[in-house]
C-alpha cells in the first residue's frame, strides 16, 4: 500500500454476498439479463432457474458440487480476466470462477470435496484452515518454479488469481472480532509476504502487480430469528423439486436480507414466470398482499420489487421502507434505461426529505435525487461515503437478471434468519448481506513492482481491478467490462 495504488473506499456489488461479488470482481462487469446484455449471469449464491419446467434450484455451496456450474452460469456475454489474456499461461488457485485458466487447483472434484470439509465450520478444522492458506501460496509458487509441469511449457504464469476463503469461514463461525479471525488475517498476510519474497528471489517481483481486495465486509446481527411457520400461515408452500412438492414460493436465502420467488399466474408448463404486481397483491390460496404482509417478518423494513412490464433496457424497481418509529411507509422508485455503457438510472423519492436510502440527508448525494438519469460514475462519486453506496445503479442490474427473485426484504441486520439451505448453521450472527458501509465498502491495494505509481484513490469499484491490471499488461478489457482503469 505504501508504494502502490490504494483506496479505502472500494465499492463492491449488490447484494454483498460472496456470489455475485466475486463474479463481478473477476469479470469487471455486473449481472443483468445475461441472455441479451453484455454482463454476467450470476445474481446470488442461491437462485432459481425459472424459465424451464420444473424450475431448477442452484446452490453453489451444495454437497453435489454445483460450484462447478459457476463458469457455465456466467454465460457467453462476459469474460473472466483470465479469458481476456489470450497469450501466456494463466492459473486459478482455489477460485472456481476460473474460465480461461490453463491450470486450476484443486484439479478435480475429489480434491475439492476435501476442501469442502473445511466448510463445516468446526473448531476441529482450525489447523486445516492454516494449511489451506499455506497451500494457496505453495501452489502458485510451484507454478512459477516448474511451469513445464503445470503448463507444458517453460513460461511462468502471466496472470493468476488466488482466493483466501478462510477469512469468510472464520468470520461466520467465530466473528470478525474473534482472535481466530484476526490471527488468520495475520497468517494470510504472512503468506503474501512469502509469495513476494520468493517472487523477488526468482527475479519476477519487478514485473508483478499484486492486487488485494475483499469481496465484501461483514456485520454482527442484533439477534437470530426463525421463519418457521411464518410462510405457512400465509398459505405459502416451499417449492421442492426433489420431494416433488410443486409449491408456490421459494426462498433463495434469508440472513438479514431475503430473496423471495413467487410463481406468476401465466406460468403453465414454462417454469415460473415473474408475477405481476397485481398478482403479488393477492397471492396464493389466501390471496394475501405480499407487498404489505412481508413487512410482518420481524424487523423487516426495506422492500424492493420489479414493475410488471420491465425489459432488459427499460423498467422500474419499486422501493419501500417502513419507518421504525412511526410505522409509516416511505415510497421510492428506481427507473433504468439502456444497457452496457449506456445504462443509466433515475432515483425518485416520493418525499424529497425522506428517501429510502437516506441520501437526502447528505449534501452531495441529495443532488442526485433530481429527477434525472445518472451513470454509475455519477452514483459512485455521490454515494461512496454513505450506506447503500451505488444502490440506485446496482439494484436494477440485479433485477434485470431473470434468475433473480421477485421480492427482496431486508431487516437491516437487526435480525438474521437461518434459511432453508443452512439448517445446521450454528452461529449465524456474523454475516455480510446488508447494504451498510461495513459490508459494501472494501479496501483495495495494488502493489508489487516499483513501476506501479504511488497513488491514493478516493473511491473506486471492485470492477475497476480488471481493467487496471490489464493496463499493466498492455491489454484491452472485454467490451462487457463496466469498471474503469485506475491509472
Ligand atoms: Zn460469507
Amino acid at each position: 500500500m505504501e508504494n502502490g495504488i490504494f483506496s479505502k473506499n472500494c465499492v463492491t456489488d449488490f447484494p454483498t454476498i460472496t456470489y455475485p461479488t466475486q463474479q463481478s470482481l473477476i469479470t469487471g462487469t455486473y449481472t443483468g439479463d445475461y441472455r441479451k446484455e453484455l454482463c454476467h449471469g450470476v445474481p446470488l449464491s442461491d437462485w432459481m432457474g425459472r424459465h424451464i419446467a420444473p424450475p431448477k434450484l442452484r446452490c453453489y455451496a451444495s454437497k453435489d458440487l454445483q460450484i462447478y456450474k459457476m463458469n457455465e452460469d456466467l454465460g457467453p456475454n462476459c469474460q473472466t480476466i483470465l479469458e481476456m489474456i489470450d497469450d501466456g499461461n494463466t492459473s486459478s488457485i482455489v477460485q472456481f470462477i476460473n474460465r480461461g485458466a490453463d491450470y486450476s487447483f484443486p484439479e478435480n472434484k475429489i480434491k475439492l470435496a476435501f476442501y469442502y470439509l473445511l466448510l463445516s465450520r468446526k473448531r476441529f478444522f482450525l489447523k486445516l484452515i492454516a494449511l489451506a492458506n499455506t497451500v494457496i501460496i505453495q501452489k502458485i509458487l510451484e507454478n512459477f518454479k516448474k511451469p513445464k509441469k503445470y503448463f507444458g511449457n517453460n513460461e511462468p504464469p502471466i496472470c493468476s488469481h488466488l482466493l483466501f476463503f478462510t477469512s469468510d469461514i472464520l468470520c461466520h463461525a467465530f466473528g470478525y472480532d474473534s482472535k481466530y479471525y484476526k490471527l488468520n488475517l495475520i497468517h494470510i498476510d504472512k503468506q503474501i509476504g512469502i509469495l513476494m519474497r520468493e517472487l523477488d528471489k526468482m527475479g519476477y517481483l519487478d514485473d508483478t502487480a499484486i492486487a488485494i481486495t475483499s469481496d465484501h465486509g461483514n456485520y454482527r446481527a442484533g439477534k437470530t430469528g426463525s421463519l418457521r411457520n411464518f410462510f405457512e400461515s400465509f398459505g405459502l408452500t416451499h417449492y421442492h423439486p426433489r420431494k416433488n412438492i410443486k409449491g408456490n414460493f421459494n426462498l433463495c436465502g434469508f440472513g438479514g436480507v431475503g430473496f423471495l420467488n413467487f410463481k406468476g399466474a401465466s406460468s403453465h408448463k414454462y417454469g415460473w414466470r415473474h408475477p405481476t404486481i397485481n398478482e403479488l397483491k393477492k397471492y396464493g390460496p389466501k390471496r394475501i398482499n405480499l407487498l404489505e404482509s412481508l413487512f410482518k417478518i420481524e424487523e423487516s423494513h426495506l422492500m424492493y420489487y420489479r414493475d410488471s412490464n420491465n425489459t432488459y433496457d427499460k423498467g422500474i424497481i419499486h422501493l419501500k421502507r417502513k419507518d421504525r418509529t412511526t410505522g409509516n411507509i416511505v415510497l421510492g422508485t428506481i427507473e433504468y434505461r439502456g444497457t452496457g455503457h449506456n445504462y443509466k438510472t433515475k432515483y425518485i423519492a416520493e418525499d424529497d426529505n425522506n428517501d429510502i436510502f437516506g441520501y437526502s440527508n447528505d449534501d452531495i448525494a441529495s443532488k442526485l435525487i433530481d429527477n434525472r438519469f445518472h451513470s454509475i460514475n455519477e452514483w459512485i462519486e455521490g454515494t461512496y461515503h454513505l450506506d447503500f453506496p451505488m444502490y440506485p445503479d446496482l439494484i436494477p442490474r440485479h433485477f434485470k437478471n431473470p434468475r433473480s427473485s421477485d421480492i427482496i426484504v431486508s431487516t437491516g441486520g437487526k435480525v438474521v434468519f437461518t434459511h432453508e439451505h443452512e439448517k445446521n448453521k450454528n452461529e449465524p450472527l456474523y454475516t455480510h448481506d446488508i447494504g451498510l458501509r461495513k459490508c459494501a465498502i472494501v479496501p483495495l491495494m495494488i502493489g508489487g513492482s516499483k513501476e506501479i505509481p504511488y497513488k491514493e484513490i478516493t473511491y473506486c469499484k471492485t470492477t475497476d481491478i480488471v481493467p487496471t491490471l490489464l493496463k499493466f499488461l498492455g491489454k484491452s478489457p472485454h467490451k462487457s467490462v463496466i469498471g474503469k482503469c485506475l491509472i
